[in-house]
């Protein structure tokens, strides 16, 4: 630590100050045991220690020291400076600590204690450290959640305005009689209804998304065969894939695969999955679900052939409200909260998810355990 011109003169002062202590007190304890010795010079020279090695008197009433008396007494009083010194030296690094906290406090959170204070200090420094660290993340995330709110409020209202805007549209030209003919009724009808639904499946998947989203979410836990699971939903999705002309196809080198999860969630995230392989892979032919397991987890992946994803977009298909392509997906009628369920899904399961391209091939690889923690 380097010391202000301040400090040291005002460190030479204590020296200055303490040598002058020590000596007006060595001069007074001289003075009163000199008065003893000559009082009672039999007593003392009876007591060995007092005798020679520490006193001699010479004749009457002349006294000195003896060198090894020097020499005790002189180390004494360097351990004194010394200690007194140091004293000092410790309690100004203290102040400079305590006016650099009073900087970090004002909102230089990035600043560092620089110096080097060494022992027991440069350890209160590093806690410091790491307490104005943790501080300034906590800060930092408590920020970031203020701000996804806000995106995601943001987020809504823009999706919710545009179909609400057509239904208010829609509705208004039937209010006002502006129709030509019952089809054309019909028609805008058609839109409003069209248009509602939307906003209904946007209300749905925000009010799941809330709700997967908290760590806290109870897991509705059962026994189930994932082969199964995913034969039904393959099923369940057949005919439109057919009206596509894709096929679905399960391949897997086992026939059952016995784990433990909340059924109702995991079919959302499978059927988001799929749904997703048939709206965005246009022009493909092929969704294949492959299935594999070790001893403590299951892996499936559902690929689908089609315009693969770019690269830069893969790393953002997790994010809330991301899509690829805007307009396609909103003709789509996707909100873009699909995947963002599915990754809070798979990691209440303890699982991973992850989006891929590999040749012709669009990927998502999960990874679920085959059995759920017990909680407690
Ligand atoms: P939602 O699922 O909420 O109805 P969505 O399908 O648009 O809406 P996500 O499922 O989160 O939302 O998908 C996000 C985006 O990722 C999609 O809009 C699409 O652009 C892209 N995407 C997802 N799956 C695929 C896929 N298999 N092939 C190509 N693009 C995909
Ligand atoms: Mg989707």
């Amino acid at each position: 630590m380097k010391l202000t011109k301040r400090e040291k003169s005002k460190l030479v002062l204590e020296g200055f100050v303490t040598v002058g202590l020590i000596f007006l007190l060595y001069y007074a304890v001289y003075v009163i045991f000199t008065r003893m010795v000559l009082a009672f010079p039999q007593f003392f020279r009876s007591i060995w220690i007092l005798g020679d090695v520490i006193i001699s008197v010479q004749g009457d009433n002349v006294i000195s020291l003896t060198p090894f008396l020097v020499v005790l007494l002189s180390l004494i009083a360097v351990i004194v400076i010394y200690w007194r010194l140091k004293r000092r030296y410790r309690q100004m690094q203290l102040s400079h600590i305590i006016s650099e906290l009073h900087y970090i406090a004002e909102g230089h959170y990035d600043h560092r204690i620089s110096h080097d204070y060494g022992g027991d200090m440069s350890r209160v420094v590093e806690s410091i450290h790491v307490l104005v660290d943790s501080t300034v993340a906590a800060m930092e995330e408590e920020r970031r959640i203020e701000q996804s709110k806000d995106e995601l409020i943001t987020n809504v209202s823009h999706d919710i305005r545009t179909p609400l805007t057509s239904i208010i549209g829609y509705l208004g030209l039937i209010e006002e009689g502006r129709y030509q003919s019952k089809e054309e009724l019909q028609k805008y009808t058609h839109v409003a209804y069209e248009k509602a639904k939307q906003m209904k499946a946007l209300v749905d998947d925000l009010f799941e998304y809330t709700k997967v989203r908290q760590t806290t979410t109870p897991l509705n836990l059962s026994q189930f065969d994932m082969i199964q699971l995913l034969e039904q939903l393959v099923v369940d999705f057949e005919l439109e894939a057919a009206k596509k002309q894709m096929e679905i196809e399960i391949v897997s080198p086992l026939t059952e695969l016995h784990m433990e999860a909340d059924t109702e969630k995991i079919v959302r995230v499978f059927n988001n999955l799929i749904a997703n392989a048939l709206k965005y892979g246009k022009g493909g032919k092929q969704i294949l679900i492959e299935v594999e397991a070790n001893e403590k987890e299951a892996l499936i992946m559902i690929s689908n052939d089609g315009p693969p994803i770019p690269q830069k977009a893969l790393s953002h298909l997790f994010d809330r409200f991301y899509r690829v392509d805007i307009s396609r997906s909103q003709e789509n009628g996707g909100t873009g909260l699909g995947l963002a369920i599915a990754e809070n899904i798979v990691s209440l399961h303890h699982g991973q998810i992850e989006a891929k391209t590999e040749g012709k091939w669009t990927r998502f690889c999960l990874v679920l355990p085959l059995q759920q923690e017990q909680k407690g």
